[in-house]
């Protein structure tokens, strides 16, 4: 750049002379001149130069002075300083007053030239940036109005593309178009159904909200774009305007077509009236733009409205479905679904006549359950056999089948048509299904309105589907009903009185038996059993029943005086519990009977084994006996002697079963103990085992026989000791628990295997070792039979090599009307 502006302030008249019309115009530069420095000072705040040269020696003002008065001023004039030779000390004070650069005088052009140049450099810089951030300023006011309407024409596609009633988009896309290119007015045109006829729909500035006119696409211009597919700009502002069609001429239009997937939809355009304004390069752009928008959006509202009414469609199929199917299942007769099916399957489709199969399964065959619009008679008639006809073959395969063309059909049946004088032409049949089995099918006949299709396929095994689950649900509950009526027969006249109760105690069944023996009617159904049964001895087992998965409990019971029953009670799962009791009064009697004989017998054998031994021992007496001799005789006492023990248990058993002879007093357990631990206190010590007694509680009196009860305690100990090694311990407890006086025999020895448990209590029962061999094997049984005599209760509980403990449970206090449970299911009590 040159022809700048520069201020020359020297005083030598000759070199202004030889600068301002010599030198600078020849450098291409416009030169003023002053020649002291307040006349410089005036002309620079005048003027305005690009750059002043400045001598340092001028009268008046030097040229430091007149820097500094720039300096005040904030004056950033750049300044070339003149000096005269040996002046650099006042140049160091002049570049710290900000000067540019200096010529030491005299210069060649030169040096003038390459000065003036640098001084301007940095302002010419600074001028061109100025003008570039000018223009940069510019374009970025353009760049931001271009973003502006980019994004609002992005947000207005991104609404318009996401409405889904076409009404909405329409009125958003005219009003979008207006707001973007400022028109007055703004159309879409949407083909009619024919394609000859294009509706509009307008908006524009002046009230006429959505105005809908029609042109015809062969004769208009907006026919034209849409048939062409060309964009149309144009204005005319000559007082007749464009004619278009419309109320009022136009002044400037722009038309272009709706285009989505290369197809044209529809025209969008807009135009103005009253302002003669023609619309841009860029409005088309921008319409253009919007247009793309639009296009999709009426495209997505149309494909959602026929989506949207498909669906509404179909659900309306649903709900009509849904309701044949809750109909169908509502009910559990056999025969009225038949009907209802029937009926719905007639309400739905226009058919000749309907029919339902069911399979046999006993038979492996199907036959009829119901059919409309044929003879049943003859109808119902046949059997078919899995695979024959064409209901056979779908029970066969499980799939449905249709025809529409019936008499070719290889796998019609034409001997039902030949009997039953129907006509097949049509058929519909799909499986009833049910768990993934077939029970039967349904069958459609002769589609009045059209042909059969996989939608009435589809129809059909929807209603399949209920009917399967409906025609299963009545015949299980048929079978149920049957089933219950044969059991409830079963039970109320069962010879056994019979008692059910719920999980809450409640009597649910009384069979005839038990409202007899009991003295309920049936009004004690449903009430609690505690209420009924009061007093009771049935109570108390109905009050603490086995739990599930602990097998049966059973108690012999006295009901009525001398009447006895077996009562066993178990739990039914999830719902109560059954008590069944059995007769066994005269088993009771025979057991009596047999105890009077058995002890009569025994008691009638104890004298002559008395005699037995006393004449063998006598034997030894009368002379010297040989070995032989003396060990014969030996054996006859061995052998007297146990049948003696043998007889005398017996003898005991019998007189406690019978229960005659029983004492009834009170009786201190802790006593009866103690005797006992000391009179077999030598037997422990010969076996070097220890016997210990530990007392909790405070033990309450039995009411009882002391000679049985001490027997009892003996018979355990003595067992105890018997079977415990050298060195082991015998504990005997005896503590209270509730009402119970409980007596434990505890010893280390070696236990008893668990198949023996449940019949250790058995009379004659032994175990296999050795040491068993000795005994009766009637102890265990006399201690049972003396505390069930006693109104308790004796268990074992043992693990083999670690011991046993036995317990002798017995009722405290004057509890002698109490009724002596006896063994569960598995021999032992928990
Ligand atoms: P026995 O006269 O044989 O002892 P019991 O009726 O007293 O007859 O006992 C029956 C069986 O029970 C015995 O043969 C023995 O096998 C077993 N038995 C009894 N008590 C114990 C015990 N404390 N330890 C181990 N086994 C025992």
């Amino acid at each position: 750049m040159s022809g700048e502006l520069i201020l020359v302030i020297d005083d030598s008249r000759e070199i202004v002379k030889h600068l301002t019309e010599y030198l600078l115009p020849t450098l291409g530069h416009k030169a003023i001149a002053a020649y002291d420095g307040r006349e410089g000072l005036e002309l620079i705040r005048q003027e305005k130069p690009d750059l002043v040269m400045l001598d340092l020696n001028l009268p008046e003002m030097t040229g430091l002075d007149v820097l500094q008065a720039l300096t005040q001023d904030s004056i950033e004039t750049p300044v070339i300083l003149m000096t005269g030779y040996g002046s650099e000390k006042s140049a160091i004070e002049a570049f710290r007053l900000g000067i540019k650069d200096y010529l030491v005088k005299p210069f060649t052009i030169d040096e003038v030239s390459d000065t003036i140049e640098r001084a301007l450099l940095e302002s010419r810089l600074r001028h061109d940036k100025q003008q570039l951030l000018e223009k940069l300023g510019r374009a970025e006011g353009e760049m931001r109005r271009q973003i502006r309407e980019m994004r609002s024409l992005f947000a207005l596609g991104k609404s318009l593309t996401s409405l889904l009633s076409i009404e909405k988009v329409l009125d958003h896309a005219l009003q979008g178009a207006m707001d973007l290119t400022g028109a007055e007015r703004s159309t879409i045109w949407l083909p009619d159904n024919g394609e000859r006829i294009l509706q509009a729909y307008t908006k524009a500035a002046w009230d006429e909200e959505n105005v809908v006119s029609e042109v015809h696409v062969e004769e208009s211009r907006v026919g034209e774009v849409y048939r062409n597919g060309q964009i149309v700009r144009r204005a005319e502002f000559s007082s007749r305007g464009i004619d278009i069609q419309a109320d009022r001429p136009a002044r400037a239009i722009l038309y272009m077509p709706l285009t989505v997937r290369g197809e044209v939809m529809g025209v969008f355009g807009v135009s103005n009236h009253d302002a003669p304004r023609a619309f841009s390069e860029r409005d088309e752009l921008l319409l253009s733009a919007l247009s793309d928008y639009v296009a999709i959006a009426i495209d997505n509202a149309r494909t959602y409205q026929a989506t949207d009414q498909a669906l509404a469609a179909r659900m309306e199929e649903v709900k009509t479905l849904l309701g044949i199917t809750r109909t169908i299942t509502s009910s559990l007769d056999l025969d009225e679904v038949a009907r209802l099916t029937i009926k719905e399957v007639h309400s739905s489709w226009n058919i000749e006549a309907s029919s339902i199969w069911l399979v046999d399964e006993n038979q492996k065959l199907l036959r009829l359950l119901v059919n409309v619009g044929t003879d049943p008679d003859l109808l119902s008639r046949f059997r078919l056999e899995f695979g024959q006809g064409i209901v056979g073959r779908v029970v066969e395969t499980g799939r449905p089948l249709y025809s529409n063309d019936v008499p070719n059909n290889p796998y019609h049946y034409r001997e039902i048509d030949e009997q039953t004088g129907f006509k097949t032409r049509s058929i519909l049949c799909v499986p009833l299904i049910f768990r993934e089995k077939v029970i039967g099918a349904l069958q459609l006949l002769n589609k009045q309105d059209g042909f059969f299709d996989a939608e009435d396929v589809e129809r059909a095994s929807s209603i399949g589907t209920a009917v399967a689950i409906a025609v299963t649900n009545a015949q299980l509950f048929e079978e149920a009903a049957s089933r219950q009526q044969l059991l409830a027969a079963t039970l109320e006249y069962n010879g056994n009185p019979v008692i059910i109760t719920d999980n809450d105690g409640r009597l649910l069944l009384l069979n005839q038996r038990a409202r007899e023996e009991l003295s309920l009617t049936e009004e004690a159904v449903g009430r609690p059993a505690n209420e009924m049964l009061e007093g009771s001895p049935l109570m108390s087992m109905l009050q603490h029943p086995p739990r599930e998965g602990r097998g049966l409990q059973r108690r012999e019971v006295e009901l009525h005086d001398g009447q006895f029953w077996l009562a066993t009670i178990a739990p039914i799962p999830d719902y109560g519990h059954i008590l069944v009791l059995q007769d066994i009064t005269y088993l009771k009697e025979l057991d009596t009977a047999k105890s009077n004989f058995v002890a009569t017998v025994s008691h009638d054998l104890r004298a002559p084994l008395n005699s037995i031994i006393g004449f063998a021992s006598a034997l030894e007496q009368m002379g010297p006996l040989t070995e032989k001799q003396e060990e014969f005789v030996s054996r006859i006492t061995d052998s007297a002697q146990r049948m003696t023990n043998l007889v005398t248990a017996l003898l005991d058993l019998a007189r406690v079963d019978s229960r005659l002879e029983q004492v009834r007093q009170s009786c201190d357990l802790e006593d009866i103990i103690r005797n006992v631990l000391t009179d077999l206190q030598g037997q422990a010590m010969t076996k070097d085992v220890a016997l210990n007694l530990s007392v909790e509680d405070e033990p309450q009196p039995v009411l009882g026989d002391p000679t049985q009860l001490r027997q009892a305690v003996s018979n355990l100990v003595d067992n105890a000791i018997k079977y415990s090694a050298a060195g082991q311990e015998v504990k005997v407890n005896v503590s209270m628990q509730e009402d119970n006086v409980l007596v434990r025999v505890c010893d280390d020895g070696k236990g008893i295997p668990a198949q023996d448990i449940p019949h250790i209590f058995e009379k004659f029962y032994r175990g296999q070792d050795k040491a068993s061999k000795g005994g009766t094997g009637l102890g265990l049984t006399l201690v049972r039979s003396i505390a069930e005599a006693h109104g308790g209760w004796v268990w074992v509980e043992s693990d083999q090599n670690k011991g046993s403990t036995f317990t002798l449970q017995l009722p405290a206090g004057d509890n002698s009307n109490s009724v002596p449970e006896i063994e569960g299911a598995d021999g032992s009590r928990a």
